[in-house]
């Protein structure tokens, strides 16, 4: 739990505790030099910024451990407060010497998220930063960290603070015009009025379009792998994951449980499903783990349809619609030369002799970029629930706005609406204040963050 902003200073572990190479303590606080000189025995006060090669002393003045030692003067350092950062080395013994010694002097363990909570304060970030950081903690893949990395540079807060910028023209404008009558509003400003809502409802909508984008990159998408009994389905799926999860024989029917394995595909977290086969049985379990499969083929993004003769014919056999851009028919077992020759758009892949598996994976990421469809590297992507719903709020006001401006023009409500909007977009950034918020987010982070 986050305590109210104390003026303490505080102290925890910035890397993981275990056996390391070498471990960072970080302190934020007020005035850290008097600290800094009894724990180092200097008598010089650092230089901000440049780290020095210093023996950090406990109480006693004797030595525990040959440091690295830097110190950021306020207001320029992650907090904004003081604060000092020791490498030592790694390991238990060390860094819990260090940490001692420090509760020692006063200075007490940091609450988990308490060192970006005093960042945020400070106003060195945003909360959208805030949760940039908690985002690249918990990345897994490769474009998640790249996206998250750029919220936390300013990508998705520069793009709120135009939207900000614009609205307070457009309210300072409207308050102006409010000393007049409605009447002496005319044509011209009206329809200035309604391009500046415009703008503001386009650029909302495009924030909202990256939020799809923004959960696949976080939870991955499903591509489940379907077929009849003996389609070489759990074979494809061991050898794409590189994994001996699924049990191949050739009795019908083995795979009666939904397996999983996680793979990266052009850094999107994939998740590969491996289904019970797809047939009429009379077999109680593995009726129940065909269910499992329709369940799976259900919610899939993308399906592999296979099929060692036709996968199209096998498709129209047990398929009424699924979206077929999302499909890729795949023809098994080349090797035995089993297919009917349909040709267009089926993959011919023989998984137990490895042929085929690049071209399959190639297609796999094609299909992947036209279900994204969203340019990332130009355009911001939103990270969180908690953005999506305070964006979709904004557009349902400036909806109700536009509205007002279309139909029975009356200035008064555009204003307090257009002040409705100003508090979601401040609390998009953290201006306004909301403690569950805050809560939530901060204590999610580790301790020493
Ligand atoms: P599933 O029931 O659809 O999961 O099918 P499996 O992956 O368990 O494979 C069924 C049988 O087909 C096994 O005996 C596999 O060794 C065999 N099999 C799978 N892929 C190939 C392949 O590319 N070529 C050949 N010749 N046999 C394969």
């Amino acid at each position: 739990m986050i305590r109210p902003l104390s003026q303490d200073n505080i102290v925890a572990l910035a890397t993981a505790p275990g056996i390391g190479a070498i471990s960072i303590i970080r302190i934020s606080g007020k005035k850290l030099i008097p600290l800094y000189k009894t724990i180092t025995k200097s008598k010089l006060a650092p230089k901000p910024r440049y780290s020095s090669n210093k023996t950090v002393y406990d109480i006693n003045g004797i030595p525990i451990d040959n440091t690295l030692i830097t110190y950021f003067k306020a207001p320029k350092s992650f907090t904004g407060e003081d604060v000092i950062e020791i490498s030592s080395h790694g390991g238990e013994y060390i860094p819990k010497k260090i940490l001692s010694m420090l509760y020692e002097q006063n200075i007490r363990q940091a609450e988990p998220g308490e060192f970006s909570y005093r960042a945020f304060i400070n106003g060195k970030i945003d909360l959208l930063q805030a949760e940039a950081i908690s985002g690249i903690i918990s990345s897994q893949t490769t474009k998640n960290a790249t996206i998250q990395l750029k919220n936390l540079n300013g990508h998705l807060s520069d793009s709120i603070q135009v939207l900000k910028k614009n609205l307070l023209t457009l309210l300072t404008r409207i308050e102006h015009e409010l000393d007049f009558s409605e009447e002496e509003i005319d044509f011209t400003k009206i329809s200035e009025i309604n391009s500046n809502l415009n703008f503001l409802y386009n650029e909302i909508k495009k924030l909202l379009s990256s939020a799809r984008f923004g959960n696949i990159v976080k939870g991955g998408i499903r591509v489940v792998l379907c077929g009849k009994p003996n389609a070489g389905k759990s074979t494809l799926f061991n050898t794409i994951s590189g994994s001996t999860k699924a049990i191949v024989t050739d009795v019908p029917g083995t795979t009666r449980d939904i397996l999983e394995s996680w793979i990266e595909i052009d850094g999107i977290p994939v998740c590969l499903v491996d289904t019970a086969g797809i047939n009429i049985t009379n077999n109680y379990v593995e009726s129940i783990g065909i269910n499992k499969a329709n369940y799976e083929i259900e919610n899939a993004d993308i399906l592999l349809i296979l099929d060692e003769k036709s996968p199209k014919d096998f498709y129209k056999q047990y398929f009424s619609t699924k979206d077929e851009n999302r499909i890729i028919f795949v023809n098994t077992k080349s090797d035995l030369g089993l297919n009917s020759g349909e040709g267009d758009n089926i993959l011919n892949i023989s998984a137990k002799n490895n042929i085929g598996i690049k071209d399959l994976l190639t297609e796999l990421s094609t299909v992947l970029k036209n279900h994204i469809n969203y340019n990332y590297s130009k355009d911001p992507v939103i990270v969180s629930v908690r953005q999506e719903k305070l964006l979709l709020k904004s557009l349902s006001i400036l909806k109700n706005a536009k509205n007002i401006v279309a139909n029975n023009f009356d200035i008064i409500i555009l204003s307090s609406l257009l002040r409705e909007l100003s508090d979601s977009i401040e609390e998009l950034l953290g201006k306004i204040t909301n403690e569950d918020i805050f809560e939530n987010l901060f204590s999610s982070f580790c301790v020493g963050k």
